[in-house]
């Protein structure tokens, strides 16, 4: 492996820090803490995994955190009802809607109904409007945490070729525009680009490959340039071991520097979520 590793964990150690910190100044200056609410519809085990890692984020900063855990059978106008409430509530800085959801239940639906000032997971067509305004307020957590990894290593984005690979509402497509803001020149991939049989010639010139697809080993060594950047943001259960979308043992030959799955992208984001809650409570209160 010649690959450096682009760890998660202690820049988010480092972050927690500086947002524990912001934490206790807001508390003094405002009486009141930052405080999350969180949307849980039925009982899906990963989403209660993730429902946990968020609550020891938010208790070890200080940040509120309620779970309001609903029946799988709810029906739609008692989550407006919720949210409603949440949204008028001005002890709520951050809202969030934990997935998967039931299908008789439309998550846009639910993300219009957010006010956009608590809209923490940056969805809010108000808050994504800002980001293609090149004004970002609140953005989607993910994204956040794939810029946050890039920029930790010092790398001038300008005119870099930046490769995502997946053009989701929550990674590819933000994350086009935040890095868009530092004038990267920005290619999106997706199920288009790899049924043209075209995914590898664009990987191939990347000097920073972002891959969010959800498909184990999509990307190889062999499909990357010497010393390329790769955030890996996939996470995928092969057997008992989770991996991410790029062959890491491969790519990890070619890279510079590669993200491990897990211990990437995933510790970053649930700290872009709480920083999203303070910008948020912030926000509220100018
Ligand atoms: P998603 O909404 O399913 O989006 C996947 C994207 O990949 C879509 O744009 C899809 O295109 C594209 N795609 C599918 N097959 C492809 C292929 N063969 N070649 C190129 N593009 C292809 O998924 P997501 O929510 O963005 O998540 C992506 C992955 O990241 C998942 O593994 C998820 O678990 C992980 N994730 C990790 C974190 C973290 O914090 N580490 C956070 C969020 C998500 P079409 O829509 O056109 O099919």
């Amino acid at each position: 492996m010649s690959a450096r590793l682009l760890e998660g964990k202690p820049l988010a150690e480092s972050l927690k820090s500086e947002l524990k910190n912001e934490v206790d100044q807001l508390k003094g200056k405002y009486k009141t803490n930052p405080s999350l609410s969180v949307i849980q519809v039925g009982d899906n085990p990963a989403s209660s995994v993730y429902a946990n890692q968020q609550k020891k984020c938010a208790d070890s900063l200080g940040i509120g955190y309620n779970i309001h855990r609903l029946s799988i059978e709810a029906k739609k106008e008692e989550l407006f009802s919720l949210i409603d409430g949440l949204n008028k509530d001005d002890l709520v800085s951050g809202i969030i809607i934990q997935l998967p959801l039931p299908s008789h239940i439309d998550h846009k639906e639910l993300i219009l109904r957010i006010s956009p000032l608590k809209d923490v997971e940056g969805l809010h067509p108000e808050n994504l409007g800002k980001l293609v305004l090149g004004k970002p307020s609140l953005a989607p957590c993910t994204a956040l945490a794939c810029v946050e990894l890039i920029k930790s290593i010092g790398v001038d984005l300008y005119g870099k070729e930046v490769v995502i690979v997946g053009h989701s509402e929550i990674v590819g497509k933000p994350l086009a525009l935040l890095l868009l803001n530092d004038f990267a020149t920005i290619t999106v991939c997706h199920i288009g680009t790899s049924q043209k049989g075209c995914l590898n010639d664009h990987t191939k010139y990347a000097d920073i490959l972002v891959v969010a697809v959800g498909k184990a080993g999509l990307i190889k060594g062999e499909h990357i340039k010497e010393g390329v950047i790769v955030v890996d943001v996939g996470i995928n259960k092969v057997g008992d071991r989770i991996v991410g979308d790029v062959e890491f043992e491969s790519a990890s030959n070619v890279a510079s520097y590669i993200t491990p799955v897990p211990g990437g992208v995933g510790p970053l984001t649930v700290v872009m979520l709480m920083k999203n809650t303070l910008t948020a409570f912030k926000l509220q209160r100018e």
